[in-house]
């Protein structure tokens, strides 16, 4: 017989980079199953047009993540606006690949500070929260990419790496309390996150059906739905095809 699943209904969830990809889908999906949301990212026309499509249940704070102010910001609106916050999902990240020779190192390190140095900010601020309200999820989108490493893909796979470090020793911290923190780790998920590659990496990788931001979404829903007792530190979704 199944276990009973966690109702979410009520709880609240701080998504960032929620304007595109599995954010947005995270958001619509978990507005279904009855949680508010607090969304961010930069393109507030994007934010505008999904907390429409989740039908009153969210608030926007437009802004960039690399804000060091941003974070208190969002937990801020989460408690004025909802009276509680149960859930950071600190998903907002950029991919930039490429040799030596040619990859652009500025960009490079906008990527670290983007999927490194704001997710460490945001995890520490919402975590001394749930410390103090002794109950919280901590759930960090980190990639196949934060286990394995491939030519040219270093600089992205290192930001997933320290997003995996800072997750297990934060996972051990917490671990004889309430607070939970889990990393998923996607595979190739068609998205924005590729819109640059001329060559997108489902074709490049030989991957037939690539997975979508939608299941992505069920997974995220799913997880938050373990009863107290349950602890999914990592979640690995590869699509059938991708051997990296
Ligand atoms: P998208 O490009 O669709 O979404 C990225 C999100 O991050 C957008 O909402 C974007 O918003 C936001 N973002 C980027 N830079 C900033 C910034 N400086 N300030 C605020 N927000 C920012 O890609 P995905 O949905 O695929 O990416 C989400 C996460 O999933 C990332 O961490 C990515 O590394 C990870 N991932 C993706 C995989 C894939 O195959 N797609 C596989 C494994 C992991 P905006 O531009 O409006 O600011």
């Amino acid at each position: 017989m199944a276990y009973p699943l966690v109702d979410l209904k009520g709880q609240v969830i701080v998504i960032t980079g929620a304007s595109s990809g599995i954010g947005e889908a995270a958001a619509k999906n978990l507005a279904a199953a009855g949680m508010k949301l607090v969304l961010t990212a930069r393109r507030e026309d994007r934010l505008k047009a999904l907390a429409n499509a989740c039908g009153g249940a969210a608030t926007i704070v437009p802004g960039d993540i690399i804000d060091p102010a941003l974070p208190k910001r969002l937990l801020d609106t989460a408690l004025k606006t909802y009276g509680r916050c149960d859930v950071l999902f600190n998903n907002a990240g950029l991919l930039e690949t490429g040799p030596v020779d040619t990859i652009d190192i500025e960009r490079v390190c906008f990527m670290v500070r983007v999927n490194v140095e704001a997710a460490f900010r945001a995890a520490y601020v919402f975590l001394r929260h749930f410390k103090s309200v002794n109950a919280g999820h901590l759930l960090n989108t980190s990639s196949i990419a934060g286990m394995k490493v491939r030519a040219t893909i270093g600089p992205y796979a290192a930001t997933k790496y320290a997003i995996e470090a800072l997750s297990e020793s934060l996972r051990m911290e917490f671990a004889k309390t309430p607070i939970k923190v889990t990393c998923i780790e996607p595979g190739v998920v068609t998205t924005e996150l590729h819109q640059r590659w001329p060559t997108k990496p489902a074709q490049a990788l030989g991957i037939a059906q690539p997975i979508t931001a939608d299941e992505i979404a069920d997974m995220i829903r799913y997880l938050l739905q373990q009863p107290a007792h349950i602890r999914i530190p990592r979640m690995l979704v590869m699509p059938t095809g991708q051997d990296f």
